[in-house]
């Protein structure tokens, strides 16, 4: 059998737990793939000195069985000695938890990238270790943070996208939401190619605004993936009109998008050719892009393998890799 080359854009959480479902799948199959996946860098934060990316993390230690599985962020059995020990100092933000072993991996790759490594480097380095079983190459060697605009009390301002997150919670509403640094960031080595040489490329179910339309935003990506003649198909996030995890709907409120899995197929017109849907939303019709409806809560190993197998199900039953979407329309 030849090998397939599979690209997918990957936030945290619903990314990781997707590609994990889409190892087992291929693996089950006998399918010999090459994984590429291209990781949202916008939700990176310095903090303590450490830079800290969450989302790269959460998709190496998923991949590399070092997750908290029920949590989906940071590592299993972990301890946060040196977060007390900080917050004792009085040391700024405790809103954000990062536990002992997860400190190690913020102390290499920030240590590297002092020594001038690029992230992508540097995050080729953190997987030796883990072994991921796919390559895993963030979105731009550039930083990128997605800072997010509100008007509370304290007036109107941006923070970071993490302080809205994990201290708010998104309980004010965002007025909008912007990658700062996306403008002037170029593709990681390596991307483009990913994109432009796929058998097939895949939108996990990742938030759709800070991790999709973040990784989308950094110039050249998005047309990369409107040229590439791979089948390009996307998972919904939304179920039902409600995110699975998270506050996805507050993102999308904020980029004027309704929260649905029509909506969010309509924001990646152009994009996708293929969009798989939870039953719950059987019957979402989108222009020109074929829709099919299955459960899609992916709920444990088996469950996450079948919404897989429909991806690469119905890329295959897209277009043959090689032509084009323009071509085709
Ligand atoms: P984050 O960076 O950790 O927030 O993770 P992602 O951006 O990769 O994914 C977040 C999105 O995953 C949220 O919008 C969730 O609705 C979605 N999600 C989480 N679990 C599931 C699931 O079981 N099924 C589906 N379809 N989406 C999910
Ligand atoms: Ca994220």
């Amino acid at each position: 059998m030849t090998l397939v080359r599979i690209t997918a854009l990957a936030g945290g959480i619903g990314g990781a737990r997707f590609l994990r479902g889409l190892k087992a799948e291929l693996a089950a199959r006998g399918t010999p793939a090459e994984i590429t996946v291209i990781g949202n860098t916008a939700d990176d934060i310095t903090l303590f000195g450490l830079r800290v990316c969450p989302d790269l993390d959460t998709v190496m230690y998923t991949l590399g069985g070092g997750i908290h599985e029920e949590q989906g962020w940071g590592r299993a059995d972990e301890t946060f000695t040196v977060k007390d020990e900080l917050t004792a100092y009085g040391l700024e933000p405790q809103w954000f938890r990062l536990g002992d072993r997860d400190f190690a991996t913020h102390i290499v790759r920030t240590q590297m990238l002092d020594a001038g490594y690029p992230l992508s480097q540097v995050t080729e380095a953190l997987c030796a270790r883990w072994q991921p079983g796919v390559r895993l190459i963030p979105m731009s060697d550039d930083p990128v943070e997605s800072h997010v605009v509100i008007d509370d009390a304290q007036g109107r301002r941006a923070i970071h996208f993490q302080e809205w997150w994990v201290r708010m919670h998104a309980s004010t509403p965002a007025l909008s939401i912007v990658p700062i640094g996306a403008d002037d960031a170029k593709p990681a080595p390596g991307v483009l190619e990913a994109i432009a040489e796929a058998d097939v490329l895949l939108f996990p179910p990742s938030n759709p605004v800070v991790s999709i339309g973040t990784i989308l935003a950094v110039p050249g990506i998005r047309d990369a993936v409107s040229t590439t003649g791979a089948p390009v198909v996307g998972v919904s996030p939304i179920i039902g009109g409600a995110p699975v995890r998270g506050m996805a709907d507050a993102c999308l409120t904020a980029i004027g998008v309704e929260t649905s899995a029509g909506a969010v197929a309509q924001l990646y017109s152009g994009l996708i050719d293929g969009w798989l849907v939870d039953v719950a939303d059987a019957g979402t019709e989108i222009d020109g892009v074929e829709v099919r409806a299955l459960p899609l809560y992916m709920v444990d190993g088996p469950s996450t393998r079948v919404i897989a197998a429909a991806a690469l199900d119905l890329a295959a039953d897209l277009r043959p890799a090689g032509q084009s979407r323009a071509s085709r329309q």
